[in-house]
């Protein structure tokens, strides 16, 4: 992996100030391993308090609104997450994508507005069991990637604050693993197309891997050719689970 692999925990709907303390501990060991960038995004209530509480790893939201601020009930804009210190966002979550219609072109609304209030942006893509069947899955994710990512903020792709997550939604926990030479075959592809969309500041954006990633089998997925990175979920829930994750991006040098 040329750039420094990129482990994300993905909370989800889980958390409260008690798991702080799981923040916490992840944080200390952080600093063991000065290679890895570690981040952690929890639900919104608290992003402020986990900020607060560690030092050595991003924080970041899960989702945010294409609009900087107004009429959006129970909505949270991309320059609110930045004042309350995050440091970047996931979007396109395919949990999103289902429990609230999100389409193609919002996840690309959504980029790019989080992009220009200054966070980073972890762009999430993926296929359906009955795609992959079908032998559909790379052209359902090249669809996704071409109309999901920003058409513009350029210069912060070029700047490397572009991720892309490849998670097949059968994957995501349910304790089924992409096998490696799959992901490798996805992540080829995904880097094919984003290298077309933006030529060579597609270089500086990092592909994941998520789809119940754990301390057993990150080594393998990690080390897979083309992986930047893993997008967590129910392994991020507590350090003893997370930390394995971590270790196994770590190469340290000497
Ligand atoms: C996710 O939520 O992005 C995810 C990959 O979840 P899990 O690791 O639990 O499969």
């Amino acid at each position: 992996m040329s750039q420094r692999p990129y482990i994300v925990g993905n909370w989800k709907m889980n958390g409260s100030r008690a798991m702080l303390a799981e923040a916490r501990a992840i944080d200390r060991a952080a600093q063991r391993y000065p290679d890895v960038e570690i981040a952690l995004a929890p639900p919104y209530p608290f992003i402020g308090a986990l900020r607060d509480a560690v030092s050595a790893i991003g924080v970041g939201g899960q989702d945010c609104h294409t609009a900087a601020k107004g009429a959006h009930t129970g909505d949270v804009s991309a320059a609110m997450l930045a004042d309350i210190g995050a440091d970047f966002v996931i979007l396109g979550h395919s949990e999103r994508r289902r429990d609230h219609g999100e389409g193609d072109a919002l996840v690309r609304a959504k980029a790019e507005a989080a992009l220009a209030a200054g966070l980073g942006v972890i762009v999430c893509v993926g296929e359906t069991l009955e795609e992959r069947d079908a032998g559909k899955a790379e052209a359902v994710v090249a669809r996704q990637v071409e109309g999901s990512v920003p058409a513009g903020e350029g210069a912060a792709v070029a700047a490397g604050r572009l991720a892309l997550a490849y998670e097949p939604v059968w994957a995501i926990g349910t304790g089924r693993v992409a096998a490696v030479e799959d992901v490798i075959a996805m992540h080829a592809a995904v880097r094919e197309k984003l290298a077309a969309i933006y030529g060579e500041d597609a270089d500086k954006i990092r592909i994941l891997y998520g789809g119940s990633v754990n301390g057993e089998n990150a080594a393998g997925l990690l080390g897979a050719e083309g992986v930047g990175g893993a997008l967590v979920g129910g392994a991020s829930l507590t350090a003893d689970a997370f930390l394995p994750i971590v270790a196994a991006a770590s190469q340290p040098e000497g």
